[in-house]
């Protein structure tokens, strides 16, 4: 044993002893992983189960991973820094210069930079399609297609998709289905069930159920998907940090009582606003006025916090921010799923042919108690014009 105190400091000869049983689970940092012997070394890092190099894994991050795994029905789940980085991966793993990849054209908008990126720098094809295409997708599919991504609800116009539909006409082509299944949780939605070759959600939002950390998982039961996954991660080194998984895996043990009070808090704000004479539609996939509400009731579970509404015509791009900016309870701001409400004014959408025009506002309800939340809306409403007590 060193007697020299600062070699001690490195190498310690007393310990905690073990044997410490929490409820939660602890947060294991480490880059180098320390093998037992030197032969151990060889082709170590190629596999995936056990401990290689922190990059490949640490009990924090296999743990979450298992987790999304088992709540998405995956055989396993990748974990990557953010949702946009999971969307990255999935692109990484699947598309090559000269593939035809189809994407719907309400798509989360920075997927839809990356695919243009893509497609400019990399010579991936990549065609926008109409999200209510349904099986019809089928005349858009070709031999080089390889990948078709689907997003249900769509970002912000919240459009519901037939993902059955489309993921048997892609499959007869021999097309992968990718589906951004973050406004689901993981839950709502059982990507597998129907269909999804791959199930991508951003943890960002109703895992992580805070607004305080960026990560996201993508899932595949298919050993050949997951093997592309897999490899994809690897090369490009992606990394979480574990106290980020930490929060993650506590944000797992309330999922359910959030998601069901959210659900109960959304719909109630969103039937109040379809009830006023200032919007013209609300767009929730559990009211029959959003597009592909029909297919939510035949595919989904419930529904979750975020939805838009369109205002009526006489409210222009003033009077609509003067609304935002009057909101007290109601943040400005990117993102959703935490336990804050949020609204997102949108000025100009890009979609397939049906004019969303550019009166439409995004709503996150939080864990505030909604009589406040629809006092606080009431009393923006009437300030810009709106017509009080006229229902
Ligand atoms: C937020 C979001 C993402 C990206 O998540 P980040 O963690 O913010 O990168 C991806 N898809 C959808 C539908 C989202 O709303």
């Amino acid at each position: 044993m060193p007697t020299d105190w600062r070699t001690r400091l490195i190498h310690p000869s007393r310990r905690a002893p073990e044997g410490f049983r929490s409820l939660a689970t602890a947060t294991h940092r480490g880059s180098t992983t320390l093998f037992g012997k030197a032969a151990d070394l060889e082709d170590n890092w190629k596999q995936r189960e056990g401990y290689t190099y922190g990059l490949f894994g640490t009990p924090t991050a296999r743990e979450l991973a298992l987790r999304v795994a088992e709540l998405e029905g995956a055989e396993e789940s990748f974990l990557a820094p953010s949702g946009l980085a999971a969307i990255a991966l999935v692109w990484f793993a699947f598309a090559r210069s000269g593939a035809h990849v189809l994407v719907p054209d309400n798509v989360y908008t920075p997927n839809r930079v990356l695919a243009d990126d893509l497609a400019r720098r990399f010579g991936v094809e990549v065609e926008f399609y109409d999200p209510l295409c349904g099986g019809d997708i089928a005349g858009l599919l070709r031999e080089e297609t390889v990948l078709v991504w689907c997003e249900s609800p769509g970002s912000v116009t919240m459009e519901i998709q037939d993902v059955p539909a489309i993921a048997a006409a892609a499959h007869a082509r021999g097309a992968r289905v990718a589906l951004d299944n973050t406004y689901a949780g993981g839950v709502l939605f059982d990507a597998f069930t129907h269909g999804a070759d791959i199930s991508m959600q951003a943890l960002t939002k109703y895992v992580g159920g805070h607004s305080d950390l960026l990560m996201g998982a993508v899932s595949a039961r298919d050993p050949a998907c997951r093997e592309a996954l897999d490899r994809a991660r690897r090369l490009l080194g992606l990394n979480v940090s574990p106290d980020d998984c930490a929060l993650a895996l506590r944000g797992l043990q309330t999922l359910g009582v959030r998601l069901a009070q959210l659900e109960a808090s959304a719909l109630a704000v969103a039937r109040w606003l379809d009830a006023r004479p200032e919007i013209e539609t609300v767009l929730h996939p559990a009211l029959p006025s959003c597009p592909g509400h029909d297919i939510w009731r035949r595919d989904w579970s419930g529904s979750a916090s975020l939805f838009s509404v369109v205002f009526d015509a006489r409210f222009d791009r003033t009077a609509i921010e003067a609304f935002v900016d009057r909101l007290r309870l109601f943040g400005i701001g990117y993102s959703w799923g935490g336990v804050a409400s949020l609204a997102l004014p949108h000025f100009q959408l890009h979609r397939h042919g049906r004019g969303v025009g550019e009166r439409l506002v995004r709503f996150n309800i939080g864990l505030e108690a909604v009589d406040d939340l629809i006092a606080d809306l009431a009393q923006a409403l009437e300030g810009v014009g709106g017509v009080s007590g006229e229902e």
